[in-house]
């Protein structure tokens, strides 16, 4: 097995591990390899290990890697999403985890009509109003809902965050935190949130057991980044 593939396979056993300490079913849980810095070839050795799942960070790196891959996978686009580059991104990724405001929403949304496609999209939420991070304050997205939902090319399904870089095991609270977000945005504008994508390579199992339906696991697949990324927080 290459690398990647043992990386990958053990990273899966951790989130069925995770699974089944959280009571939870392994389908729930949707394993989003992050592939942002590493080429091409590198994604083709996971593909032979079984994943068809990528999220990548930054339009301009991600085209022309899936270019070459073959079509039929699933592609997730997980970095800050610059106006920009909506009308491009959307046509290859079906579904965007970092909407973070309301003016980007409605702009995704009209530009998702005009392209005839209706993503899936996460709502950010920076939860603890950090400045170097994008996404609603929980105040802002409770005052922003009722718009977002009303928005009709957009598939809202759940919310994402990426807490503090704490590292020392404090970002279970910021998972707990936004599936209690969730829960209550759902019953206070009865609506249906799904998904939670939360968790990467440092703390995935945490965020399953609270609740998580996307992990975005970059590192731990694909081995040390060598070089940042724009949008890259971790
Ligand atoms: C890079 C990145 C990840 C993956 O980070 P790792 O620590 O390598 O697993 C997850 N989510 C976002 C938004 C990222 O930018």
């Amino acid at each position: 097995m290459s690398g990647i593939a043992a990386q990958l396979a053990e990273v899966k056993n951790r989130v069925a591990e995770s699974c089944h300490n959280a009571g939870r079913e392994v389908s729930g849980v949707k394993l989003v390899a992050v592939s942002k810095t590493f080429p091409a070839g590198d994604i083709r050795k996971a593909i032979e290990a079984g994943q068809t799942c990528f999220g990548e960070s930054r339009f301009q790196e991600a085209e022309p890697k899936i270019a070459m891959l073959p079509e039929g996978l699933e592609w997730h686009f997980i970095g800050s999403v610059q106006r920009n580059k909506v009308r491009k991104i959307l046509p290859l990724f079906g579904c965007i985890h970092a909407i973070d405001s309301l003016k980007l929403a409605t702009y995704t949304s009209q530009v998702a009509g005009e392209l005839g496609l209706s993503p899936e999209v996460f709502l950010q939420v920076n939860l603890a109003g950090e400045e170097s991070k994008g996404g609603f304050s929980a105040k802002d997205l409770r005052a922003a809902m009722v718009r977002l939902m009303a928005l009709p090319e957009i598939r809202i399904k759940g919310l994402m965050t990426i807490p503090p870089d704490s590292g020392n095991g404090e970002a279970r609270k910021w998972f707990c935190g936004l599936r209690e977000l969730r829960d209550a945005l759902e019953a206070d504008f009865s609506t249906s949130l799904p998904f939670l994508s939360m968790g990467m390579s440092g703390d995935y199992e945490a965020a399953i057991l609270e609740g998580a339906t996307h992990v975005r696991v970059g590192s731990s697949i694909f081995g040390t980044r060598s070089y940042r990324v724009d949008g890259e927080l971790g």
